[in-house]
């Protein structure tokens, strides 16, 4: 008899074969204390042990589960449990424990050799049978096979788009990476014509051995189909290419900065003609040295003289459609806010309407370099002499 890597789940818990559920868990959790990876950080013996008694745990808490694993040494969510059960049936009834189905003559060459660990290459021979049969290796990973059609993921990129542009709206550009279809086998991963597969030479599926059992089993190579083909080079069996590209957008007037733009199609390419994915762009918008833009609203700080604060005046200021006439009211204050209604932005959503321009006051305090000016400063004073620090002596 070949010996098989089955594991001893009994003794990993340190339970008997007779052990409750309850006596299982509890053991699993003491065990689990002790070796959890978040207590053992980067110890990588105990994370294989908290591997070994995790599964362990999978298996003979679930009583389902624990009866396969005691009917045939091993479990794999695989092996149909009424299968297991006749073959325990068969055991029992044969006295001798002659196994019932013959295994004369199978190749076991393959288990548990140098092709264990190298298995994710493709053609480095096959895991043991335990990988197998979890379905960790398939013929998929090999990409030696043709899959079925697969549609492209989506990608999110950040596109930052000048002030003026998500003012007015207009075309915009975004460098982007992307999965393209490979041009060389047409996102069919393989290249040439399709072969019979050499490991199960054509049938689809391959005999494995569990215990003293024979399974059949889909063939990891070319994952059941029979057939395989021989791998892309320039996509290395992806199918697709990754590549750099510009893509151009058109966004509305009024785009706000966070808005989220979809352009359909123009995320990551599909396999095996599966649609491709999605573009999504969320739009930073540019600032200005000028104005601030809050959403649809224009903010800007405008400098004014003592005299029009205090006089009042029409003043020039900058808007987003070029120079436009503000009334100061007389005895504007430095800091004050004054509206501009509409002439804002326009909304991308209601063209027809548009946010305000909001305009801070700043008073510039005039340097005064001759004795006339400083004349009339001290005789303005004199005229008004209100304390403006009265209000806060009132407040203490
Ligand atoms: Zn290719
Ligand atoms: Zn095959």
């Amino acid at each position: 008899m070949p010996t098989t890597p089955n594991k001893d789940y009994y003794a990993t818990l340190g339970v008997k074969k007779t052990a409750s559920v309850e006596e299982i868990r509890k053991a699993f959790r003491k065990q689990a204390r002790r070796y959890h990876p978040d207590v053992n950080p980067g110890d990588k013996r105990a994370e294989e042990k908290f591997k070994e008694i995790s599964e362990a745990n999978d298996v003979l808490s679930d009583p389902k589960k624990r009866k396969v694993y005691d009917q045939l040494g091993f479990y794999s969510d695989q092996i149909d449990p009424a299968q297991a059960a006749a073959y325990a049936q068969q055991q029992g009834g044969g006295g001798g424990g002659r196994p019932a189905v013959d295994f004369d003559g199978f190749d076991f060459s393959g288990f548990g050799g140098p092709g264990h660990q190298a298995g994710q290459q493709a053609g480095a021979g096959w895991g043991s049978f335990k990988d197998i049969f979890s379905g960790i290796f398939t013929g998929a990973q090999q990409g030696q096979q043709p899959r079925g059609p697969q549609t492209g993921t989506d990608l999110e990129y950040q596109a930052t788009v000048d002030f003026w542009t998500a003012i007015r709206g207009g075309l915009a550009r975004v460098q982007i990476n992307r999965h393209e279809t490979c041009p060389t086998c047409h996102g069919q991963a393989h290249t040439g014509g399709v072969t019979q597969c050499p490991e199960c030479n054509g049938t689809g599926q391959v005999t494995q051995m569990g215990g003293r059992m024979k399974f059949n089993i889909p063939c990891p190579r070319c994952n059941g189909t029979g057939r395989t083909s021989s791998t892309c080079s320039t996509c290395h069996g992806e199918g697709t290419v990754s590549r750099s590209e510009a893509v151009e957008f058109r966004i509305k007037a009024g785009t706000r900065d966070g808005q989220r733009i979809r352009l359909q199609g123009k995320g990551n390419a599909g396999v095996n003609g599966g649609p491709t994915g999605d573009l999504y762009l969320i739009v930073r918008t540019g600032t200005h040295p000028v104005f601030t833009r809050e959403g649809d609203d224009i903010h800007l700080t405008v400098p004014v003289t003592i005299a029009e604060a205090s006089l009042g005046a029409k003043v020039d200021v900058p808007t987003i459609d070029g120079r436009a006439h503000m009334k100061i009211p007389p005895g504007t204050q430095s800091g004050q806010k004054l509206r501009m209604r509409e002439r804002g932005v326009e909304n991308a959503q209601h063209p027809s309407q548009r946010g305000d321009q909001i305009v801070t006051v700043e008073v510039v305090v005039p340097l005064l370099q001759d004795e006339r000016s400083r004349e009339i400063m001290r005789e303005l004073a004199k005229l008004n002499n209100q304390d403006p620090r009265v209000e806060l002596f009132d407040k203490m």
